[in-house]
């Protein structure tokens, strides 16, 4: 039998990320994420696999993303019985972000179900069904090779993208290799180590993200946050950052605590005001392998905690919450949902939104028709749990943070292969637009034949 391989998600979109491949008699799954955007299609789609979850061998889980990995629940609900293969990172950050999607759920459920629909609305898994498929994880660290099925074998290398993430790089026997990238990060990101370069492979699976559009520099992360808290903090207000709870959330502490320590900026209060975002640190803390050398030198080597200092506050319960409300002094509220559509950050920006002293930050992606997106578009008025609050803070974006590779930075993940031996890269995990810019990006480095994925169709390999 030959080697196949079909994306049921993040082909020709974003979301969904869920690739089966078939090597001689074995079925297994890279990633298995959920749909995200509009309620009802989303839902929808994530409810269907296109194969029976009992005939899947295994599930290899490239990293935590909702995106990637929230659909491993549903999976094993449906009667998929073997091991899940991810970084000890992954796992952990995986646990995490599927037991938040679980209890979104619910509570959408509760909420939904008050308005009396026609039919009722069922979350896709459950909390308990989050603990029962911890039980399938098999975790190996990066550069150790293992067997995904007796004739296939992976090894993890680091994609840079978030705590865990990786690339997987395939050898099916006979010296044929497929790579599948998952997301690749950026390289200089705070805290995690740059994405690896990987070996010479056959095939490459690649993801598009941003295949048209190029970052600013990273370097200019520290440089641009010090003048918005010296600006902030001469007009007398507040600093408000939307912020992911994992990731993005850990590398804003991660600079100001640097800052601090070199006296760039003074020693204001800084609060972290997520639950979800305490937990995620907790994590980082205990997965030091996945810390580049930056952070080694600074902070482990010096046995001081980069996500711990003196005037930084993790708040976990609501009445601290609201205390910070009653502060006079300049202060950084770090808060989630990254995007302002649900959790505490919402309780600061109606609080915060309409004094013209105040900054609201934004370092993360906001998506069309988020609270988060009308704020970025600086509209004059917007909406919080249904009253309408006028924009009078100052909006400050910084385009430095994100944790997607830009074009020039795939194409110089590949051009760094034996582009000899690369037959074809197949592209995932993009807009049309973006696929197109990326499929002529790597065909102006010599790629020789580059294919973009469509839904559900199964390319044989080989
Ligand atoms: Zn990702």
């Amino acid at each position: 039998m030959g080697i196949k391989f079909a994306s049921y998600g993040a082909a020709r979109e974003v979301t969904g990320s869920n690739h089966l491949f078939q090597i001689n008699d074995s079925r297994f799954l890279v990633d298995c994420g959920m749909f995200q955007g509009k309620r009802i299609p989303s839902e929808e789609k994530n409810r269907i696999f296109h194969y029976d979850p009992a005939s899947i061998d295994a599930v290899v889980l490239t990293h935590a993303h909702c995106d990637h990995s929230c659909r491993i629940p549903y999976l094993v609900m449906k009667g998929f019985k073997g091991n899940i293969f991810s970084t000890p990172a992954t796992r952990d950050i995986a646990g995490l972000i599927m037991a938040d999607t679980a209890h979104i759920q619910e509570k959408d459920a509760e909420w939904l179900n008050k308005k009396k629909n026609p039919v009722p609305f069922a979350p896709l898994f459950g909390t308990k069904d989050v603990l029962n498929c911890l039980n399938n994880f098999v975790t190996i660290s990066y550069g150790r090779k293992f067997f995904v099925s007796d004739s296939v074998e992976c090894c993890f290398y680091n994609a840079g993208h978030i705590l865990g993430s990786s690339t997987a790089v395939f050898d099916c026997g006979q010296n044929r290799k497929i790579a599948f990238t998952g997301d690749l990060g950026r390289p200089g990101t705070p805290i995690i180590h740059d994405p690896e370069f990987i070996p010479d492979v056959d095939y490459l699976i690649c993801e598009a993200t941003y295949g048209n559009r190029l970052h600013d520099p990273i370097e200019d992360a520290c440089r641009q946050l010090t003048e918005v808290i010296h600006e902030t903090i001469a007009r007398g207000g507040k600093i408000i950052i939307p912020a992911f709870a994992v990731e993005r959330t850990q590398d804003i502490i991660y600079y100001l605590h640097l800052l601090i320590d070199q006296k760039k900026i003074p020693k204001i209060e800084i609060f972290v005001d997520s639950p979800m975002a305490f937990n995620a640190t907790s994590i980082f803390r205990v997965h030091q392998e996945c810390y580049d050398e930056k952070v080694n030198e600074q902070f482990i080597m010096q046995n001081k905690n980069p996500f711990g200092f003196d005037n930084l506050h993790y708040t976990t319960n609501v009445a601290e919450s609201k205390k910070i409300n009653d502060l006079k002094d300049p202060c950084i509220i770090i808060s989630s949902s990254g995007m302002c559509e649900a959790g505490r950050i919402l309780h600061h920006l109606k609080n915060n939104i309409e004094n013209p002293r105040n900054t609201i930050l934004i370092v993360g992606y906001m998506a069309e028709d988020t609270l988060g997106r009308k704020i970025a578009n600086r509209e004059p008025e917007v909406k919080i749990f249904g009253q309408s609050y006028k924009l009078r803070a100052r909006v400050k974006i910084l385009n430095t943070f994100s944790a997607h590779a830009d074009y020039k930075d795939v194409m110089k993940f590949v051009g760094h292969m034996n582009l000899e031996r690369l037959k074809k890269v197949f592209l995932i995990h993009g807009e049309d637009d973006a696929l197109a810019a990326m499929g002529e990006h790597l065909l102006s480095i010599g790629v020789k034949e580059v294919q973009t994925v469509e839904p559900n169709v199964e390319y044989s390999l080989f």
